[in-house]
């Protein structure tokens, strides 16, 4: 999977892949961008490109060959959810006093070290930041480069003061990656040590034509709305769940029609019936309020006139139908309730009930 695999943002790439050929990369990266952008998947490439036994170049700026010892072992990472979830389960079988000690990371090649946020606090801990700092002044063994990358930029304050310690005198032969939704959430002497690299959302029409190629099994109509949810990073457009979405969306609409018009409220109880307790109906929940939220907004793109802006393109007949139903101050309130259905499921109020009260309370 060379560079050319990578998909948006091209400026960004050749001027990483300039400064690798030029020999100046920086000794520690910011890396931001929106979820599903591509930060991780380009650290690794980069990891690679230092690190290829058999460098090739394309467009004159250096790439890997992806066959490699070092490629293929790198290459192992990329599935970063899954190398995650067996590092929980190996600690999950640790003895109890063993459990404790154990910080998570994930290593496919003895010289690339990365570090996602450690569970349950999902944050990066000190002794994970004690671990770089105890193995990057050695000399990489199989590479031409210590690699490290931090996943996440959710810092424990005593971590972010260590890793500030590193980054103040980094050797010549590691690099340090640090991945971010936002610059501004780390700290700013960490930034002022590091240079920063922002992939940036892509267009939707870039989306859809990535989806073009990528996702033949879809109809243009579903790479539309694809397109238009994955708030233009190509990650989230790739592996949307799009059967899941189009479920919630269909509940959604009913409680919506439900709070709209219906005076028999049969058919939303019949829906919020499958609500249930637990993980997975939490998980379920939460998809569904999260699009209730998405065809309020689009409902209020089309009663301001901005339907360039609606998501929901596919069914645009039907929620056009619904915006001559509802007046702005009703949408308010919509949301407005939508945000007390959340606040009662944290108090572990009844799932179905609290969706019930929602539609029948923001009857019009
Ligand atoms: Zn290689």
């Amino acid at each position: 999977m060379p560079f050319s695999d990578f998909y948006g943002n091209a400026d960004v790439v050749n001027r990483l892949r300039g400064m690798l050929a030029h020999e100046r990369f920086p000794q520690a990266v910011v890396l931001t961008g929106p979820q599903g952008s591509g930060k991780y998947t380009l650290a690794l490439m980069v990891a690679k490109a230092m690190n290829c036994l058999a460098p090739k170049t394309s467009d004159g700026l250096p790439d890997f060959c992806g066959n490699c010892a070092n490629c293929t072992h790198i290459a192992l990472a990329e599935d970063l959810d899954a190398r995650v979830a067996e590092a929980i389960d190996a600690r999950e079988n640790l003895r109890e006093a063993d459990k404790k000690e154990t910080r998570l990371f994930v290593q496919t090649h003895p010289d690339v070290l990365i570090i996602p946020p450690d569970p349950p606090q999902l944050m990066i801990k000190v002794d994970q930041v004690r671990r770089v700092i105890d193995t990057i002044y050695f000399r990489p063994a199989e590479a031409k480069e210590r690699i490290y990358i931090f996943t996440d930029s959710a810092f424990m304050k005593e971590a972010a003061n260590s890793l500030l310690k590193v980054l103040e005198e980094p050797p010549d032969f590691a690099t340090i990656f640090l991945l971010a939704e936002n610059a501004g959430e780390l700290l700013p002497t960490i930034r002022s040590r590091s240079m920063t690299v922002g992939l940036a959302a892509l267009p939707v029409s870039e989306i859809e034509r990535f989806l073009a190629k990528q996702r033949t099994d879809w109809n243009s109509k579903q790479r539309a709305l694809v397109a238009r949810l994955s708030q233009g990073a190509v990650g989230r457009a790739r592996s949307f769940d799009l059967v899941a979405y189009t479920a919630a969306r269909q509940n959604a609409l009913v409680v919506l029609n439900s709070a709209l018009r219906a005076s028999d409220h049969s058919e939303l109880f019949k829906i919020t019936e499958t609500y249930r307790a637990g993980a997975e109906g939490r998980e379920k929940t939460d998809r569904l309020l999260r699009t209730l939220y998405s065809l309020l907004e689009d409902l209020l793109f089309l009663k301001s006139n901005k339907h360039e802006f609606v998501r929901n393109t596919d069914i645009e007949g039907e929620l056009r139908r619904l915006a001559e139903l509802a007046s702005f101050d009703w949408i308010t309130a919509a949301a407005d309730g939508l945000a007390e259905v959340e606040r009662g499921m944290r108090r572990n109020l009844l799932r179905s009930l609290a969706l019930d009260a929602f539609a029948v309370g923001e009857r019009r």
